[in-house]
């Protein structure tokens, strides 16, 4: 099949009204140093929709959630995140996870966990209050006054996930965020995010080289090529279904979604 059928018969499957979504992505296009990183990318995301990024690497993924959080400037096309179109509006309102924890060596587990609000100007008082609420949904309130060498990998993954949820963003943003951690570490951790995030209402785009991880999470994937990074894809996934059947390894629908996919990224290592 060529790409331009796989286009086809993977496109238009955005359920999402793009006048209500959360995070509307229009025409974007990126360069660094003349050279072409991003061209004419445009995406939708509604509340409570989950959307996974998968694509070769250097294909333009972290620049466009960098884009997406304001910590790049959008020199070409438009982006508004539930209604903020300013790169200095977005920076600090759209919640960003990046692959390297990040976690400051110097503070225990519930600064860490409060940065976000802080930097918002929300007191210590009730930072604390809130870090404490939700500390027993991810599972570190024993932590709290533990130093972040002190935690495992895990662990550190999910003070990192508390501080970029706290601040309730309406756009939460997550690059590779289970990447360095071992597979089962990683399993259960993708489970507990299925559930924390499931009644959260947000706008979820995760960047993931694992496209089991994007099948168990996500509502739709989007494929990206490389040079210049592109979406040449959107897979609605029903994870309900999936979940629902046996073994999400071995169910029929995660099988044809994982092939197509893999189809997808393998024809791009041709062509790169
Ligand atoms: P991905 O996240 O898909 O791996 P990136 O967004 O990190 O891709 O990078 C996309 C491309 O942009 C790559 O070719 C990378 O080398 C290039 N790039 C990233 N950051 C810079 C930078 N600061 N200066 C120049 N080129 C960059």
């Amino acid at each position: 099949m060529s790409q331009a059928s796989h286009q086809q018969e993977f496109s238009n499957n955005s359920n999402v009204d793009s006048e209500n979504a959360l995070l509307k992505v229009s025409g974007v296009g990126f360069d660094y140093d003349n050279a072409s990183i991003l061209d004419d990318v445009s995406l939708s995301v509604g509340r409570g929709e989950f959307v996974a990024l998968v694509g070769p690497s250097g294909c333009g993924k972290s620049t466009l959630l960098n884009l997406i959080s304001g910590v790049l400037e959008v020199r070409e096309g438009s982006i508004n995140t539930n209604g903020l179109v300013g790169r200095a509006e977005r920076l600090g309102n759209v919640s960003y996870m990046q692959q390297k924890d990040l976690l400051l060596p110097w503070r225990t587990v519930a600064e860490n966990s409060r940065l976000g609000l802080e930097l918002n100007g929300v007191n210590t008082a009730e930072s604390n209050e809130r870090v404490e609420k939700l500390a027993e949904l991810f599972d570190i309130a024993d932590v709290l006054d533990h130093m972040p060498w002190q935690l495992s990998g895990g662990m550190r993954q999910r003070v990192a996930l508390l501080r970029a949820v706290l601040p309730d963003n309406p756009v939460l943003l997550l690059d590779e965020p289970f990447g360095a951690l071992d597979a089962i570490t990683r399993r259960s951790l993708q489970q507990w995010l299925l559930n924390v995030l499931a009644t959260a209402d947000k706008a979820v785009v995760l960047v993931t080289h694992d496209v089991d991880e994007a099948i168990l999470l996500a509502d739709r994937i989007l494929v990206m090529a490389p040079n210049p990074g592109r979406i040449v894809a959107d897979i609605e996934v029903n994870v309900e279904a999936i979940t629902n059947s046996t073994d999400i390894s071995t169910s029929p629908e995660v099988i044809q979604i994982r092939t197509g996919i893999l189809d997808l990224l393998s024809r791009q290592e041709v062509v790169r």
